[in-house]
């Protein structure tokens, strides 16, 4: 659950799903990955992108040995204390692994609890953590695993942002917003849309993102021992970098190694 949490953070589900199983077969429990070399999960990682999650994961893992024999805890105080674990993650820990009564409240089931609650308007007390509250107390005792599937799929796919299908949801007896009036809905949407961010116009090639992509995939290439001079990474990606991007190369390593993904070994590199 933890890895697949992980992976899906910014990566397509049919993206993930065949990469997920590759990862798990190779790193089946919190042991395999805690005794991985970092620099193996990094390149198991390959095609996943931000690479700093692999990072994360093993990070999690080693700590989960160290503190928990390899086992994940239960009580919502250890596992908040472990690396790289935020609120929403402890929440859906528990209530999917554990099936302890907790509502895993992400932006989707915010959406579906504010509706049912208050509407499509915004009243002052409609706070993140008035609903957060809310959903908690609704989850029904010991059904914390069904719930909250039930609350995920319903946000996701029927009470969604633009078009709620309020004739087919399960909710609508009992929510404030139904029916939705779908015309009102799209006009208040396109009132309060956001204008294009400038950073979403820059081609993909121009983003750091893209240049520590290739750094990674590069470097994911060179079997360890081995390791890779900063002259010789640069010529390797002088063939898929834009030229103009090429003088940003020893800055763009220099971060990943304080970030720790990339190991300086003599004059030469390689991941972690
Ligand atoms: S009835 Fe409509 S607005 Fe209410 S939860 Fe269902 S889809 Fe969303």
């Amino acid at each position: 659950m933890l890895i697949s949490e992980s992976m899906l953070q910014q990566t397509q589900v049919e993206r993930v799903i065949p990469l997920y199983r590759a990862f798990v077969a190779r790193f089946p429990d919190f042991e395999a990955l805690a005794a991985a070399d970092a620099g193996d999960v990094v390149r198991a990682w390959r095609g996943l992108g931000y690479n700093s999650r692999a990072m994360r994961l093993h990070a999690l893992a080693r700590a989960v040995v160290a503190r928990h024999g390899g086992r994940l805890p239960s009580e919502r105080d250890a596992l908040r204390a472990l690396p790289g674990i935020g609120p929403y993650t402890v929440a859906a820990i528990r209530a999917f692994a554990f099936e302890c009564d907790e509502a895993a409240v992400d932006v989707n089931v915010r959406r579906v609890v504010h509706r049912v609650l208050f509407g499509l308007e915004h009243p002052p007390g409609a706070s993140a953590a008035v609903l957060d509250a809310f959903a908690r107390e609704a989850v029904p005792r010991g059904r914390a695993h069904d719930w909250n599937s039930a609350m995920m799929d319903v946000g996701a796919t029927i009470c969604t942002a633009r078009a709620p299908k309020c004739l087919i949801c399960p909710l609508r007896e009992a929510c404030a917003a139904a029916p939705v009036d779908a015309a009102a809905l799209a006009a208040r949407a396109r009132a309060h849309a956001r204008p294009r961010s400038p950073q979403s116009a820059i081609p993909f090639d121009q983003t750091t993102r893209f240049l520590r992509g290739r750094i990674i995939d590069r470097l994911r290439d060179v079997p360890a021992p081995q390791v890779l001079e900063l002259a010789a990474l640069e010529r390797a990606l002088a063939e898929i970098v834009p030229d103009d991007r090429l003088p940003e190369v020893g800055a763009v390593v220099e971060t990943l190694v304080r970030e720790g993904l990339i190991t300086r070994v003599g004059a030469g590199l390689r991941l972690s």
